[in-house]
Parts: C-alpha cells; sequence; structure tokens
C-alpha cells in the first residue's frame, strides 16, 4: 500500500504561496497528498500594488481582513490547507539609512517564541516534507529572512523531545527544501524566449535589480515539472486582488512561451534525514512510499545536514534559541526597543 503524504510550505505573508512553488503545492494537492501553507503574518503591512485595486484600506486591521479573504480564495485555487501563524507583517524598510522595524512585527519579534509557534504546527500536521526561503530569504525583506529562520529552527526541534515540551509530541521532519522560483537562470531564460519572440520582457530591470542587490545564484538540487498546474497558480496570484496586477510582472510572460521554456519549479535540498540522489524531481524522494510512519520515523539517520544557516547565524544560536537561552539578534533596528529582552538595537 502506498501512504499519503505530507507537505508543509511556510511563508511569510499570503500571496508569496502563489509566487513561490505554488504549482508544486497544486500538484501535489492533486496527486492526493495533503498540503498545508503556513503564513507566519498576516500580510498587514503591504502596500495596494494593483492599480484597478480601488480604495486603500486606512487601518492594519482593514488591510488584513482583504488579504484573509484573499488567501481563502488562493487556497482554494491550489487546492490546499492554509494556517496563519499569527505574526504581524514587518513591511518593506526602504530608504537610507533603513527606518527601523516597527515593534511588535514579525521580523522584531522573539524568535524563540516563533519557533515555538510553528513546532507546535508542525507537531499536529507532521509534514514529511518542509519547504521555505533560502538563508537571504529569496530577496531582501526582513520577514523572508525571519521565515526562513523560523522555518529552520522549526525543522531542527520539532523532532526533539526535549525541545519545546509543551508543543506536542516529536516528529521529524523528514526534509527540508528552499524555494528558487526567482533565479536569475529562469529570469535569464525567460528573458532570452521572450526576446526571441519580439515580446516585451519584464525581466531586464529584474536581473539589473538582482545583481544590485548582489543576490548569490543558489545551487537547485531538484526540479518539479508543473506544466499542468501553472494556470492554478495565475489563478491563485489572482486572487491576491490587492497585490497582484493582471497587467504586471506576474503576468508578462505569455503562459504558451512559459510552459515552453520553463514548466518547473525549483528547489534546493537544504537538510534530509533520508538518502536520497540528487538531482531529484519529486519533494518527497527518498521517502518509502510503502512505510508507515512510525517506521519512517524510526528510520530517520541522524546525519542530518543542514547548509547555509552558519552564513546567516553564527554560532550555536539556534540551539541557545531552542533551550531559551538567548534572544533573536535581528540585522534590522527596531522602532523605540533599547531592551535587551527585545532584540539587538542597531545603531
Ligand atoms: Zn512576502
Amino acid at each position: 500500500m502506498t501512504h499519503t503524504r505530507r507537505l508543509m510550505a511556510v511563508h511569510a505573508h499570503p500571496d508569496d504561496e502563489s509566487s513561490k512553488g505554488a504549482a508544486t503545492t497544486a500538484r501535489y494537492a492533486a496527486e492526493g497528498h495533503e498540503v498545508l501553507v503556513v503564513s507566519c503574518t498576516g500580510g498587514e503591512r503591504g502596500d495596494i500594488l494593483n492599480p484597478a485595486f480601488g480604495t486603500e484600506p486606512k487601518t492594519l486591521d482593514e488591510m488584513k481582513q482583504i488579504r484573509r479573504t484573499e488567501m481563502a480564495n488562493a487556497a482554494n485555487a491550489l487546492g490546499v490547507s492554509q494556517h496563519w501563524l499569527g505574526f504581524v507583517d514587518s513591511g518593506l524598510p526602504e530608504g537610507d539609512p533603513l527606518p527601523p522595524l516597527p515593534q511588535g512585527s514579525f521580523a522584531a519579534g522573539n524568535m524563540r517564541d516563533e519557533i515555538a509557534a510553528l513546532v507546535a504546527v508542525v507537531r499536529q500536521f507532521q509534514p514529511h516534507v518542509m519547504t521555505t526561503y533560502d538563508p537571504m530569504g529569496g530577496y531582501p525583506h526582513p520577514d523572508h529572512v525571519r521565515a526562513h529562520q523560523v522555518a529552520l529552527g522549526a525543522f531542527l526541534a520539532a523532532g526533539d523531545p526535549a525541545a519545546f515540551p509543551d508543543a506536542g509530541p516529536p516528529w521529524s521532519v523528514l526534509k527540508l527544501y528552499y524555494n528558487h522560483d526567482f533565479s536569475l537562470a529562469r529570469s535569464m531564460t525567460l528573458h532570452e524566449a521572450l526576446r526571441e519572440a519580439n515580446h516585451p520582457s519584464p525581466f531586464g530591470e529584474w536581473i539589473e535589480r538582482r545583481e544590485q542587490w548582489d543576490i548569490v545564484e543558489r545551487p537547485v538540487t531538484t526540479r518539479i515539472d508543473v506544466a499542468d498546474y501553472q494556470s492554478q497558480r495565475d489563478t491563485a496570484l489572482l486572487a491576491h486582488a490587492s497585490q497582484i496586477d493582471p497587467e504586471g510582472f506576474f503576468f508578462a510572460v505569455p503562459r504558451e512561451i512559459e510552459r515552453d521554456v520553463w514548466p518547473w519549479e525549483e528547489y534546493e535540498l537544504a537538510a534530509s534525514r533520508v538518502p536520497t540522489h540528487l538531482p531529484e524531481t519529486d519533494l518527497f524522494a527518498g521517502i518509502d512510499p510503502h512505510a508507515a510512519d512510525t517506521e519512517l520515523q524510526s528510520r530517520l539517520t541522524e546525519s542530518a545536514h543542514v547548509a547555509g544557516y552558519e552564513d546567516l547565524v553564527p554560532g550555536d544560536l539556534l540551539a541557545d534559541l531552542i533551550q531559551g537561552r538567548t534572544h533573536a539578534q535581528s540585522p534590522w533596528g527596531i522602532e523605540g526597543s533599547s531592551s535587551p529582552d527585545d532584540a539587538e538595537m542597531e545603531e
């Protein structure tokens, strides 16, 4: 007998699940697996990015309500379940120098509490595979960087009975992936195909901006064929009507060209507790489809290798966070904060 598997996609804001790995989640859901999107924040500080959307909401709460409705429609389009982790959007700090992060926001919050919240969801949903962003957040938004840290923290801690004992019985997630749908390789391939077709390309500016941000191209280990699920991704994107302009960047590539030259979504296997062979074409590769959960959990290797974390957080910060010995550090300052109990303040 083959068993259904569970996939958890950890994202920073509502709409991220529709622009990163969306068609993959639609595909696994369509194939009968359970898929849960976790949105760390409510997207309260998002700007209205669709000129046709109409009136700008006046309060964070109004924005939150709009985005709840949009998210429900997007999850429906993808055929997935969705959970709000309950933290508040930090907004994208812009300017030089960067303004401080709003107090009480996700990226300025206590990382240990945030990891504890996600550990509880992991232990309840019991995913075999988890996806999130790379250590740079995929792009430099403080909530995306924090989502990476919290997802990685939960991946490491959820299987440890000594960590967060009040958050439910331990569950070891077998594989952790980073989404790579904004790679330079993809942008350049599409850019080239559009030029050959004499179609305007939106990627010139994007490629330049990406170079300005000095984003390192990460390795791709796993490529999922999603040609048949890109239209569900599009419906999900459009469900985020306040955020996604149907005339804008996300819809600038004619879909037949996209399907021809880039019918994939790509991932980097960051950590695995089961043996697997790279490159892969399936996020569940290496997970015995006939083994029951209890058997899989007992077969785990202790050699889970976690890549990239030391680039961002030095030393044993994560172990310290799990043990509650220290508090979150943030590369961004935090509004009105000088308490060592909060986060580190940048001068
Ligand atoms: Zn986001």
